[in-house]
């Protein structure tokens, strides 16, 4: 009886326990709005909604993109995918790609090496696909999350406790925190931080993408570049008889920045005097609706966040596509900002200043390794190209690839658990 009495007593008090605790949980709870259906966007929904906040997306486009670039994935990026439940998706939509092969004029192969020993060194965790199809998986994985397309924020006004946002389709609604996940150029970041100009350091290159359908030619699990100083042509062959076609070249060949309609003229001058399959591409411009153009940058700012609006991905510290982990560093600071808002109990500023401490070191030093790699891309002088296709044959010895390559790639960051 006695036993009884003191376990219905101690039942009794969890149960007010647990009724406190939602309710402490419930107040704690954040609404969060997220500027940006990209990489870094729909990683911190996922996690704001596993730690019970309401995050709130919006994409300016209207709808999922599909296509585009190509990118290579591995590392943090990886590894946070996998929490997330999101790799088998990627895994059916993914290529493994084998070889990275160099050509001259007549297609013949001057440097290359195979992609398999560096996928081994990773444990077969090292992928390659289209961003597009990272960013559908992610969004996928945000069941119950509230996501608007076609909808911006254009306004944030922070005089208040909450912000208080003002969107592009004439709503103003307040909430605890906005996040800027909005990419390279990132209208969040221009609202809060002011002109955008004077964090965009130009890493002097300027990069096209598109695809093309039923390009003859094709190196199934290939990349196949040509390259002369300056400028660089690359194809990879995709599924549907489709081909992606990548186009880097030093800004210095630009007469100064081309508007829409002025790309494909410009792609046409700058890469005009190529040979190899250059003239068969640029004939098939016309061909091409959704042209990716745009100059290769890096966003340096002194701090992430200004009053409760805070920047990730692209957005806070791009490192460019020289990096080569773009989405992987977009992910890794999408996970932490979550994590962080979840230890802190709703003391956002801290919260904000624990998500820059962690992961500022680690961006920065992704950035600065970035810029050793340009070289490759668009070597400057017909000297560099060769000492490059010399460096790409020496990576291509098993012992380099196995050591210096795939230690490159290792992340010098350790996911933070922020438990659930
Ligand atoms: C050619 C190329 C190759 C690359 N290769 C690799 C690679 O191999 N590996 C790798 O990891 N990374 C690579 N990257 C980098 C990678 O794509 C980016 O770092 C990554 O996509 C950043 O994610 P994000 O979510 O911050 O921004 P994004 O992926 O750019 O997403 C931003 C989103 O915000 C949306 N948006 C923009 N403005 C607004 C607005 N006003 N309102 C609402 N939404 C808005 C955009 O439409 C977009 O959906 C490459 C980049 C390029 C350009």
């Amino acid at each position: 009886m006695t036993r009884c009495l003191v376990r219905r007593r101690v039942s009794t008090q969890i149960s007010r326990a647990a009724r406190v605790e939602r309710r402490l949980h419930t107040d704690l709870q954040m609404k969060v709005a997220i500027n940006g259906i990209g990489v870094a966007g729909p990683t911190l929904a996922y996690w704001l909604r596993q730690y019970g906040h309401e995050p709130v997306l919006f994409e300016k486009a209207p709808r999922l993109r599909t296509s585009g670039y190509l990118i290579d994935f591995w590392g943090l990026g990886y590894e946070i995918a996998d929490r997330m439940g999101v790799v088998p998706t990627l895994l059916e939509r993914c290529y493994r790609m084998e070889r990275l092969s160099m050509v001259n004029a007549r297609g013949q192969e001057v440097a290359g090496m195979d992609v398999g020993p560096l996928r081994r060194e990773l444990r077969g965790r090292f992928i390659s696909l289209a961003r597009a199809d990272l960013a559908a998986a992610l969004f996928e994985a945000c069941a119950g999350v509230e996501g608007h397309f076609g909808v911006s924020i254009v306004g944030i006004d922070q005089t208040g406790e909450r912000p208080l946002v003002t969107l592009s389709d004439g709503r103003r609604e307040q909430f605890d925190l906005v996040v800027g996940a909005d990419g390279l150029h990132s209208p969040v970041r221009e609202l809060s931080f002011g002109i955008d100009k004077q964090f965009e350091t130009s890493l002097g290159c300027h990069v096209a993408a598109f695809r093309l359908p039923a390009y003859p030619k094709r190196n199934e699990l290939t990349y196949v570049s040509h390259t002369v100083p300056k400028k660089q042509v690359a194809r990879v062959a995709l599924r549907d008889d489709e081909t992606m076609v990548l186009l880097i070249f030093r800004s210095e060949l630009l007469e100064g920045e081309p508007s829409r309609d002025q790309q494909k003229g410009v792609l046409r001058r700058v890469f005009g005097d190529m040979t190899w399959e250059v003239p068969e591409i640029l004939a098939r411009l016309d061909e091409v609706d959704d042209l990716y153009f745009d100059r290769v940058s890096q966003i340096h700012l002194p701090t992430w966040s200004f009053g409760r609006t805070t920047l990730l991905g692209d957005a806070a510290a791009c490192a460019s596509l020289l990096a080569g982990e773009g989405t992987g560093l977009a992910m890794t600071e999408a996970y932490v900002l979550a994590g962080e808002l979840h230890r802190a109990g709703g003391d956002v500023a801290h919260a904000l200043s624990a998500y820059e401490a962690r992961l500022r070191g680690f961006v920065t030093s992704k950035q600065k390794s970035a810029l050793r790699l340009r070289g490759f891309f668009a070597p400057e002088s017909r000297f560099a190209l060769k000492v490059r296709d010399v460096a790409v044959n020496t990576m291509a010895i098993p012992f380099f690839a196995n050591h210096l390559v795939a230690r490159s790639l290792r992340d010098d960051f350790e996911l933070p658990d922020y438990g659930s």
